[in-house]
Parts: structure tokens; C-alpha cells; sequence
């Protein structure tokens, strides 16, 4: 394997900032230090005016594979990863069968052996996410599955909850990840309940859907001392609770998307099935009380909730459509945009986020450790600065449903480098 060498950045990682190269050999880091002598025939990458930091990391992407391959497949979905800059995904198990036993989660892994990003999975809580059997959660353990969810539907049911937390604690390092829905509350629903709910006619999905089970679920989680992890947390109460349950000791941590950080429900005014999601764009109040949750720590991790869906099927009407929608090539910039632009957060924190802090969450210890002599070389290259326009028809995804579509963002992946490799080069990939 050749060398790599990355110069003229800033480099930024867990320990702070400092003005370094950085020289790659054989899929590690070899060196990190001003001007460093490149060895003969290493691949020079040049990050003047950029950022040099661990690659990122989206604890919640779905690939779709197997069963919807004309939405996505593990090698599209990693591809749009690393032109995102991640180096890192965890993949949802609500696929087609679902990732629900260890031949399954084999299967997709075998998939991602040379995507061009860590290609990880999580398994299903329950068996076929019915909510009422638990799956061999301990042999797909063994596979290095670290993250449990029956994400795309809740864990209604409390009993099944609890004996999930209660085992995960056999496990170590599992986290048991909960899509915060109470089934009874939401059905029926299409987008948030609220003002703009009832001016569009739209059936709701009340914030009281995401509270309950989030309240109900801290409660059994502090009981049976498990992990557990809220996905896409999308609600000013459910960030309260966790606030609440993490300066008592919980072990919780807990997501938000960029969506949710920067769209509110006003956007489905138009009736665009690409604003429609689970859980759904909710009120500005809860846009602000995530924003204020992040800049606090309370939320851990910013995560994609990356989910194509084909053409055919997002042109239909609002209440027919699939929730989702891209993110994993725009998640970096919309952060830098909302939160680092808008002076909110430092850019090392955004970093933190989507970086070390998620690769912590969800086990990965591979990814989004400092940047430091003798670490996997897993690294992204960004200008922080840069600014473009999203065009959704020019993503690597096979689907197009981008609600950013046309948006001015600032932040711009340069280079990526996975396992030591130069996958993504000046915005392009490599293969
Ligand atoms: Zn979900």
C-alpha cells in the first residue's frame, strides 16, 4: 500500500486544534507534524485554507439493502457517505428481511467489505420487528453488532422493552436504540399535530408520541442499568427528559438530525412528500429547545436518518408517501450552516458530533480517535468555509428526495480517506 500524505491543514480532533501535516502509511497514521518530509511516490492531498479530522461517523443511515436496491444499495449508500466526508455508517435493520439474525447481518457486512466507508449494521430488537419475540441479539453480538433497534417502528410494547434493556446488559459495549413512537398515538398520522396540522388537514403526529415512550423507556433503562439511545430525537420534551435522566446518572445518549435541527412543519405547507418524515418536522419551539439540547451536550451525536426512497414513490400524494430523506452528502454542511454559521457552536464541537461522539455511541472505536501517530487511518478533509448549492439531481444516492435541494450551504468536504485510502479526492470519488 502506498503513503499518503496531507498537507498544509488544520488539524482537529478530541485533543484540540494545531496546524500540522499528516502522513499515512498502510491504512494508519504514521506521522502528524509541521512540514513533514513526504516519503517517494505517496499521494499528495492538499488541505491549505482546510480541516484535517477524523472521519465522521452516521450512526443512522438506511441502505436498503436487501429488498429496496432501486431506492439504494450498501455500495450507493457508502458512496454518498464518503463524498459526505463520513468514513463511518451504521446501517438500520428494517430492511427486506430485516437484519434480525446473525446470516442476515453477515450477509450486508459481506456487502460492505469494500465499500468505500466501515460499513457497520444494527440488529433488530425483536424478531421481523414484530416487537414481541427478542432476536439472538447475543449472536450477532458476537458478529461486532453493538447497536439494537427495531428503528422504522417502535418497541411499544414495555415488557419487551424491559427484557431487551435487561439482557443488552449481558453484552458489552450494546446499546439498545429506540425509535420513540408510540404506535397508538401516531396512527393515522402524517406529520406533526399542531397549527399547521390542522390548517393543511393533515392528520397528526402528536410530540406526546415521542414523550411517553422516551419518559417510559428511562425509566426502564435506569431500572435495569442498560445503555440506551434515543434515535432522532425530534421533540423540546423528549430532550427535556433527557437532560433530566443524564444528570442523574442514566445511561442515555441521544440523536438529532439536521432536518430536525433546521425545518419545522410549516415546510409540508406546500404538501411535498419530500418534507415528510418519521418522526416528523415538528414545531420551531422544538427546532429551538434541540438546537439549545445540542449546544448543552444533552444530545450526543448528529445522525443522517439518511433514507432514499425511488422516485416513483416519494410522486404521490403527502398522505400516501414514504417518510425520509437523503442526508448523508449534505448532513455536514447543513450543520456548519445552522449551527457553526449562525455562531451557535465552534466548529470543533460540530466535529464532535458527528465524529468521535457517534463513533462512541454507537462502539466503533476504530473511528473518531484523535489523529495521532499509529490510529486507523480513517480521516475526512473539509473547508469549513466553502459554500454550494445542493443540486439533489448530482448526489451519488439512486434516489433523489433532498428537501435541501437549492439550498445555499456552507462547508465542503474536500478528501476522505478510509482505511488509509484516498476515497474521495477534491470532491470526487476515486473509484
Ligand atoms: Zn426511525
Amino acid at each position: 500500500m502506498s503513503a499518503v500524505i496531507i498537507r498544509g491543514g488544520r488539524v482537529i480532533d478530541e485533543r484540540g486544534e494545531r496546524a500540522a501535516d499528516v502522513l499515512v502509511r498502510d491504512g494508519m497514521i504514521a506521522e502528524v507534524g509541521p512540514k513533514l518530509d513526504a516519503p517517494a511516490g505517496a499521494t499528495m492531498l492538499d488541505a491549505d485554507g482546510a480541516v484535517v479530522a477524523p472521519g465522521l461517523v452516521d450512526i443512522q443511515v438506511h441502505f436498503r439493502e436487501p429488498g429496496r436496491e432501486d431506492s439504494e444499495t450498501v455500495d450507493t449508500g457508502a458512496r454518498g457517505a464518503a463524498l459526505g466526508g463520513f468514513t463511518a455508517v451504521v446501517c438500520m435493520p428494517n430492511t427486506n428481511p430485516p437484519l434480525d439474525d446473525a446470516a442476515v447481518v453477515q450477509a450486508v457486512l459481506e456487502r460492505g467489505r469494500l465499500a468505500p466507508c466501515d460499513v457497520h449494521v444494527a440488529g433488530c430488537i425483536t424478531r421481523g420487528r414484530q416487537g414481541k419475540e427478542l432476536a439472538p441479539l447475543g449472536e450477532m453480538h458476537d458478529l461486532g453488532v453493538r447497536v439494537f433497534t427495531d428503528d422504522g417502528d417502535c418497541v411499544a410494547d414495555a415488557a419487551v422493552m424491559r427484557r431487551a434493556l435487561e439482557y443488552s446488559t449481558a453484552l458489552p459495549g450494546a446499546v439498545i436504540a429506540q425509535h420513540a413512537e408510540d404506535p397508538a398515538l401516531v396512527a393515522g398520522g402524517h406529520m406533526h399535530e399542531g397549527e399547521w396540522s390542522s390548517r393543511l388537514g393533515i392528520p397528526g403526529r402528536p410530540a406526546e408520541a415521542e414523550i411517553t415512550i422516551v419518559a417510559r423507556d428511562l425509566v426502564l433503562a435506569e431500572r435495569a442499568g442498560a445503555r440506551y439511545h434515543v434515535l432522532h430525537m425530534s421533540t423540546a420534551g423528549a430532550a427535556a427528559l433527557v437532560r433530566d435522566a443524564k444528570a442523574r446518572g442514566v445511561r442515555v445518549t441521544a440523536e438529532v438530525s439536521p432536518q430536525h435541527l433546521t425545518l419545522t412543519d410549516a415546510a409540508c405547507a406546500g404538501f411535498d412528500p419530500v418534507f415528510k418524515m418519521n418522526p416528523p418536522l415538528r414545531a420551531q419551539s422544538d427546532v429551538d429547545a434541540l438546537t439549545a439540547a445540542v449546544v448543552d451536550g444533552t444530545i450526543d451525536a448528529i445522525a443522517t436518518d439518511h433514507a432514499p426512497h425511488a422516485p416513483e414513490t416519494k410522486a404521490v400524494p403527502f398522505e400516501e408517501a414514504p417518510p425520509g430523506m437523503l442526508g448523508t452528502e449534505t448532513a455536514l454542511a447543513v450543520a456548519i450552516t445552522q449551527l457553526v454559521e449562525t455562531g451557535k457552536l465552534p466548529l470543533a464541537s460540530v466535529l464532535a458530533l458527528l465524529s468521535w461522539q457517534p463513533a462512541r455511541v454507537a462502539g466503533l472505536a476504530e473511528h473518531g480517535g484523535p489523529i495521532v501517530a499509529g490510529r486507523p487511518a480513517h480521516l475526512c478533509v473539509i473547508d469549513p468555509s466553502a459554500t454550494w448549492i445542493v443540486d439533489a439531481q448530482s448526489l451519488a444516492s439512486r434516489s433523489r428526495n433532498s428537501p435541501f435541494d437549492g439550498w445555499k450551504l456552507t462547508g465542503r468536504v474536500r478528501h476522505t480517506i478510509c482505511r488509509g485510502e484516498p476515497v474521495v479526492i477534491d470532491g470526487t470519488m476515486e473509484r
